[in-house]
């Protein structure tokens, strides 16, 4: 399929060189300015005259309600959605250009609704946290990841020794939800070798041991037929 590569963008197009629809995601911790990435593509599409439509999920109203808001105060105006197959119904037959910020707060229908959006020629362009508080991927993210066209990982520095920070810390250990929206009283960035992970050791053992225990048990088996 022939595209063209224009400043991180891949443009699909078709045999007849018309733009077919792609699924761009640009993913990070907090802090990584993943919403500034998504506004600067957004305006470069405003630029070149494509009629875009911008979405979010309600959930996230740490802001402004109708705006999606970026940690240095860019801002744009935004639809707010409570399900994601409601930007299915909102997506009018002339956009060229659907956003979708904080796009890990949606259900796992959001998949369904980017393919579809790209399928009838849509440039989607998806913002949100790749992982949670623990490391793990957030919601629908994971799955998000594998089926767009590009994926474009962005770093926050870390709030302890300045590295590039690709995890998010809830510096509250007493807040267990998966989503708890905050801001800096509650989250920090961190990277790897700070990224304060509490029960990853008993974890790891809880699911490590039955494998321990059956390797233990095969290695005894084989040392009583050859002794
Ligand atoms: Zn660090």
């Amino acid at each position: 399929m022939p595209f063209e590569i224009m400043s991180n963008q891949i443009i699909f197009l078709g045999s007849g060189g018309s733009v077919i629809g792609s699924i761009e995601v640009v993913c990070g911790p907090m802090f990584s300015g993943k919403t500034e990435e998504l506004i600067r593509r957004v305006r470069r599409a405003q630029i070149a005259r494509q009629k875009i439509q911008i979405f979010k999920p309600s959930i996230d109203n740490r802001y402004h309600e109708s705006d999606v808001v970026s940690h240095n105060s860019l801002s744009i105006e935004a639809i707010p959605v409570k399900t994601a197959i409601e930007i299915l119904y909102r997506v009018f037959d002339s956009t060229r250009v659907v956003a979708i910020d904080e796009v890990q707060f949606f259900d796992s229908m959001i998949l369904k609704v980017v393919a579809k959006l790209a399928k009838r020629g849509i440039r989607v362009i998806c913002a949100g946290l790749d992982q949670d508080y623990k490391g793990m991927p957030f919601g629908p993210m994971a799955e998000l990841l594998a089926i767009a066209d590009s994926v474009d990982k962005v770093q926050a520095v870390c709030t302890l020794c300045g590295a590039q920070a690709t995890k998010t810390c809830r510096i509250s250990k007493e807040l267990t939800d998966q989503v708890i929206v905050g801001e800096a009283d509650i989250y920090e960035a961190r990277c790897r070798s700070h990224f304060d992970y509490y029960d990853e050791e008993e974890d790891f053992f809880q699911h490590a041991f039955p494998f321990l225990e059956r390797w233990q048990q095969d290695k005894i088996s084989r040392m009583n037929q050859n002794p």
